[in-house]
């Protein structure tokens, strides 16, 4: 099979180093990639915003299958158009992808089929808002509605806070047509957790579990930023809370998609919070979480061409995914300065051309300057290690992350250090 993958993130590099092992694949591409998707694909300088460029190249190529990382093409309706176009595409629908891309749908959707979450109120207007920000209960979360790079949300811890968030997205329009409405919710207590499935719309294959860590320093301290790194499998989910979350949120939420009309095929994924009266729904997105990814890819024994294109073709009941049960830790190297301003174009060094099965460097922000490999993005590189325990696949990691460097590079000493 010919297999695009769009995106050009740790994720993409994980998702395209598994594929390129699989026996059923003749050509692998991705678009725009970077460096590391160089070594196991052919990278095609499209951006996985440039939707009409990658239908058409995916026409002329014949690609088989379309494997969409990023949710912004997804919401564009890239999958839509390649599957009117008559291609293949892991991923949801313009339609489905709401599901992430408009907080007001999936709350709407929640509410409608019972499926647990906070309870919520959606304004249309700065003015009713603040209104109801003066008689409100603190904390409370205020969350634009559309996709904001995961800047959307504000935790707020009383009323010049969320007042604030709502002025930033319905007045100041920081995050543009994503904050025109608003959802404020009540903040709900406990551990926050996250479950992923593939499904076709019929069947739904729970993936292992993952945990990323979201704060740029040591401790769980500093800015929030896009992941600094993942540990799989995830505490805190026992066979019971796995249950639960499969039977009263996953199954009813793809029937509840079925039923609306807008059937879910691809990813879907449950950001939870493990509250005292069970696991409730903080957010759903419709694609593969990145740095989570990472170090489920590298605990994925069987082919994961087989997994998404089963997905994609509606026979997704004949897969059974086969996992190494050994942990995976995967630890970020970051750019100076990010998650704010940072310099790219520094040379990397100490990158093997041949890694390891089970301890690789994923690149995200990388690309080739005259033969060599430079930063190109805040989110540098993804080290990757499994090992017999957390400690051992830390133990690993780290000493890979000390093999390479870059002029700033920046990374967190305790991914997994709280789960040995
Ligand atoms: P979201 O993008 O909706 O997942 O929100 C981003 C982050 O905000 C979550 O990972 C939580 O840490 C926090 N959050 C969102 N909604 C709530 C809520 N209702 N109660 C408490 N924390 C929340």
């Amino acid at each position: 099979m010919k297999v695009l993958v769009v995106g050009s993130g740790g994720r993409e590099h994980a998702l395209a180093w598994k594929l390129s092992r699989s026996p059923r694949l003749t050509k692998l591409y991705a678009a725009p990639g970077n460096a590391g998707c160089a070594q196991v694909a052919e990278c095609v300088d499209i951006k996985a915003e440039q939707i009409d460029s990658l239908v058409a190249f995916a026409m002329g190529e014949k690609i088989d299958l379309t494997v969409v990382g990023p949710e912004v093409p997804l919401c564009m309706g890239l999958v839509d158009r390649l599957e009117r176009a008559g291609r293949k595409a892991f991923g949801p629908t313009k339609d489905a992808a709401r599901l992430e891309g408009s907080k007001v749908f999936a709350k709407g959707l929640m509410r409608k089929h019972n499926i647990p979450s906070a309870e919520y109120r959606i304004f249309k207007n700065s003015r009713d808002a603040r209104a109801y920000l003066d008689r409100a209960e603190y904390p409370l979360v205020v969350k634009a509605d559309g996709l904001a790079a995961g800047k959307g949300v504000r935790v707020a811890k009383d009323r010049d806070d969320a007042v604030e968030h709502v002025l930033d997205c319905m007045e100041r329009k920081v995050y543009g047509d994503a904050g025109n409405e608003v959802v404020i919710e009540e903040a709900l207590p406990g551990s926050e957790a996250s479950v992923l499935v593939v499904t076709d719309g019929k069947t739904l294959v729970v993936l292992e579990t993952a945990r990323d860590y979201k704060r740029a320093c040591d401790g769980d301290q500093g800015p929030n930023t896009g992941g600094m790194g993942a540990v799989s499998p995830a505490p805190g989910f026992d066979a019971e809370t796995m249950r639960t979350v499969e039977q009263r949120i996953l199954i009813p939420a793809v029937h509840a998609m079925n039923r609306e009309g807008h059937p879910m095929k691809g990813v879907l994924y449950a950001g939870l919070m493990l509250t005292p009266g069970g696991p409730r729904v903080l957010e759903f997105n419709v694609r593969l979480g990145d740095p989570e990814t990472q170090p489920l890819m590298l605990r994925l024994k069987s082919d994961l061409l087989d997994l998404l294109d089963a997905a994609a073709s509606g026979t997704l009941e004949r897969v059974t995914p086969e996992w190494d049960p050994r942990p995976a830790v995967g630890v970020v190297v970051t750019s100076a300065g990010y998650p704010g301003k940072y310099d790219t174009g520094k040379p990397i060094t100490g990158l093997g051309d041949k890694e390891p099965e089970d301890a690789v460097v994923f690149h995200g922000g990388t690309t080739k300057r005259m033969g060599k490999v430079v930063t190109n993005g805040g989110r540098v590189l993804t080290v990757t290690a499994l090992g017999e325990t957390v400690a051992a696949a830390r133990k690993r990691a780290y000493e890979r992350v000390r093999t390479v460097s870059f002029d700033g590079a920046y990374y967190r000493s305790d991914i997994g250090k709280d789960l040995e």
